[in-house]
């Protein structure tokens, strides 16, 4: 795939999902809350999580306002991570972050992106990273301790 074709990938995606995001909705009682922010696009999320004893993503939902690109992410993520274990969400959130800040070689490296890789651009346009990586911080505070209120800054 050349640089225009994943271009035209990348836009068709995100706005795909902006339309239409999945596992957009509340889950009851989730073993997670948290609300993210993003101060500087104005991007808003909450993400629940329902995790179980064997420390798999049984379920994951998000609900929030925002530009495409926040909103799109949030929606992959919830796609990507469900089912997978804690450990491996973290290991996708260390990938997604280097791909977004322009670490991360797709054609060389072993990663485990998938749908994610259609934010390999973006690291050309920094303000657009806080709303692309939004939902992720949210998930690692969730993870981490519990925290409910996540800011980007
Ligand atoms: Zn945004």
């Amino acid at each position: 795939m050349n640089a225009s074709e994943r271009d035209e990938l990348y836009q068709e995606l995100i706005l795909e999902h902006n339309k239409k995001p999945r596992n957009y909705r509340k889950i009851d009682n989730p073993s997670h809350a948290v609300e993210g922010y993003n101060p500087i696009c104005g991007d808003h999320i909450y993400l629940y999580l329902k995790m179980d004893e064997n420390k798999i993503i049984e379920d994951i939902a998000f609900e929030g306002s925002g530009c495409a690109i926040s909103k799109s992410s949030a929606s992959l993520l919830t796609m990507t991570l469900k089912g997978k274990t804690e450990q491996e969400a973290r290991q996708l959130f260390a990938e997604f972050h280097d791909l977004l800040t322009g670490k991360m070689d797709l054609q060389k490296s072993g990663h485990h992106l998938g749908k994610l890789a259609v934010f390999s651009g973006i690291w050309q346009y920094p303000s657009r990273i806080k709303c692309a990586s939004l939902a992720w911080h949210a998930l690692e505070s969730a993870l981490k301790d519990g925290k409910k209120q996540v800011s980007t800054e």
